[in-house]
């Protein structure tokens, strides 16, 4: 048995040197330039980095059923930079793209946590889930590593478990008419019997990109009709 443990340990250490490796041979071959200023070596530079989260974030409500929930999108959709970060993430499994993408989204949402934060009481985070197909075809939900993010810079609890989505439905990037995408999400989510009891409690919804609002909409009456009291949405970036 020992030896097996000492074969892993030792393949492990072997992968870890050649993704390494990988990796710096990929950064001669394609060097990285800044998306914002072109300066080398970084998708996007330092100075960039903490330039990019000034004035940024914005504070909406949406519309869902009979009532208006509050929303707070940390940049917007159009913004050249900050979307092709999110595709090289989501789309490109760029590691350092995510990094940058976390980075800035807590850097924002840390300026304006007090209004996120205002009305709620003992809030759990929860991310919009993706369905299991396309978890296994992208091998992470992006939405997941934001949410985990926010919960842990800013001490609250998540659940990833509880609201579910069912499999078969066509990614909504894939549907531009708003029509087209209320109908593809609609029974698309459930939520559970776990662990985690969402009766009665307040939820941060998190979502990466937030377009016609139909799928946090679709979210949010889901959650409202399985006891959750009160809901606030937190979205990476706004369409
Ligand atoms: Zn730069």
């Amino acid at each position: 048995m020992e030896s097996r443990f000492r074969y892993l340990g030792g393949g492990r250490w072997v992968v870890e040197k050649m993704t390494r490796w990988v990796e710096l041979a990929g950064r001669v071959l394609f060097p990285h330039f800044c998306l914002s200023c072109g300066l080398e070596d970084q998708l996007l530079c330092d100075l960039c980095k903490m330039q990019y989260a000034l004035n940024r974030g914005v504070l909406f409500s949406v519309a869902a059923d009979l009532e208006t929930v509050r929303c707070f999108s940390a940049g917007r959709y159009a913004d050249m930079v900050l979307r092709s970060l999110l595709h090289q993430y989501k789309y490109g499994r760029v590691q350092e793209a995510g990094e940058l993408m976390t980075d800035f989204f807590l850097r924002v949402v840390s300026r304006q946590i007090t209004a996120i934060l205002s009305g709620l009481e003992e809030p759990i985070v929860v991310p919009v889930p993706m369905s299991p197909i396309n978890l296994a075809q992208r091998g992470f939900n992006q939405t997941e590593i934001f949410a985990r993010a926010l919960a842990g810079d800013f001490e609250l609890e998540l659940d990833k478990k509880t609201l579910q989505r069912r499999f078969a439905w066509r990614p909504q990037a894939h549907l531009s008419e708003p029509q087209k995408r209320i109908k593809n999400v609609s029974g698309a989510f459930f939520v559970r019997s776990g662990d985690v009891s969402l009766v009665d409690r307040e939820v941060i919804l998190v979502d990466d990109v937030f377009t016609t609002g139909a799928t946090i909409i679709e979210c949010v009456r889901v959650l409202r009709s399985s006891g959750v009291k009160k809901i606030v949405i937190v979205t990476v970036l706004k369409g």
